[in-house]
């Protein structure tokens, strides 16, 4: 039986850790604070974004939301974002996606300052992840790996399949494992032998949005499962992309859905943010 990595567990000890050093900063004069823009009313944005306020309320950051109508205009979307990248009091700026349909999110993510971008889209920041000097790792990733490190898993020589290329999850995720020296392949929807290739990962990380989509056939005895996907199955139910109840009898460590990657990206958030207020106001 898999060891089950709690993203609730450790994502709440990076967030206490973040708490810390947010009452280091504001005694020395600095609240670190966190502008969220969401426009219009998908359910599920509303969610997140409830989830991120919570979270900055927690570790003790200031924060302020931009609740725009689903018909703004994309000017007035960037111009609120121009305004925010000026704010002295505002370290980290985060348009939750998808927009509607007539906004273009490429422009939005271009327009936020690369120093506010703590979700790291932006392609400065997304350069910099590339060449391994970076000042914000992209969140979903980040959160796997310390989920990873929470458990002292070597990736160093490891063979680690990701299973998705998205700009957001996928490809990041491998830069993160190939940093740690991992051998990484990347699979996506025209990958040849799926199986085959999963099932010789030491380390597998599913980033598809399919749900229930590795099953126990893909996976290697031993194997550590990390599963970003969060799906509904047939019943309505949250799931990941990880059949958890036929994978959880073979992998070695396996990450649940809820309550796995889902609180680590939001911690990495907080722990972004914190970065960002310390490097722009140099405490
Ligand atoms: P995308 O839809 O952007 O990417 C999905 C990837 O999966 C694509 O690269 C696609 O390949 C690949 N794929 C699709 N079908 C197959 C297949 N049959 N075989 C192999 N690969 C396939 O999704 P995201 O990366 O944005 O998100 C992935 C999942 O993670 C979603 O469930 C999402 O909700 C979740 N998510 C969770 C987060 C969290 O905090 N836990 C944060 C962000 C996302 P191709 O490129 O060829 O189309």
């Amino acid at each position: 039986m898999a060891k089950i990595i709690s993203g609730k567990e450790v994502s709440a000890a990076v967030k206490a850790r973040v708490r810390e050093e947010c009452e280091q900063l504001k005694a020395q004069g600095v609240v670190p604070g966190l502008a969220v823009i969401i426009v219009g009313d998908d359910p599920a944005s509303r969610v997140y974004v409830n989830n991120k306020k919570k979270a900055c309320a927690e570790v003790g950051f200031h924060s302020e939301e931009f609740a725009l109508p689903a018909e703004t205009t994309e000017e007035e979307l960037l111009s609120l974002v121009r305004e925010l990248n000026e704010r002295k009091d505002i370290h980290g700026i985060l348009c939750q996606l998808p927009l509607p349909k007539h906004l273009d999110e490429k422009k939005v993510i271009h327009t936020i300052a690369p120093e506010k971008d703590v979700d790291a889209f932006h392609p400065s920041n997304v350069g910099q992840i590339m060449i391994g000097e970076y000042r914000f790792l992209p969140c979903t990733p980040a959160g796997v790996m310390e989920m990873i490190k929470s458990e002292g898993i070597e990736v160093s020589g490891k063979n680690c399949v990701v299973i998705g290329r998205s700009n957001i999850v996928g490809k990041p995720m491998a830069m993160l494992l190939l940093h740690e020296n991992g051998t990484v392949t990347i699979c996506h929807s025209r990958t040849k032998n799926l199986k085959e290739i999963c099932s010789q990962a030491d380390i597998l990380v599913a980033a598809v949005g399919k749900p229930k989509f590795v099953t126990a056939d893909m996976v290697k005895e031993g194997a550590v499962v990390l599963d970003v996907g969060i799906n509904r199955d047939e019943n309505g139910k949250l799931c990941g992309d990880v059949d958890f109840a036929s994978v959880e009898k073979k992998a070695g460590y396996i990450t649940p859905v809820p309550g796995g990657v889902g609180p680590m990206t939001i911690a990495m958030l907080m722990q972004n943010t914190l970065t960002a207020a310390k490097l722009l106001t140099g405490c």
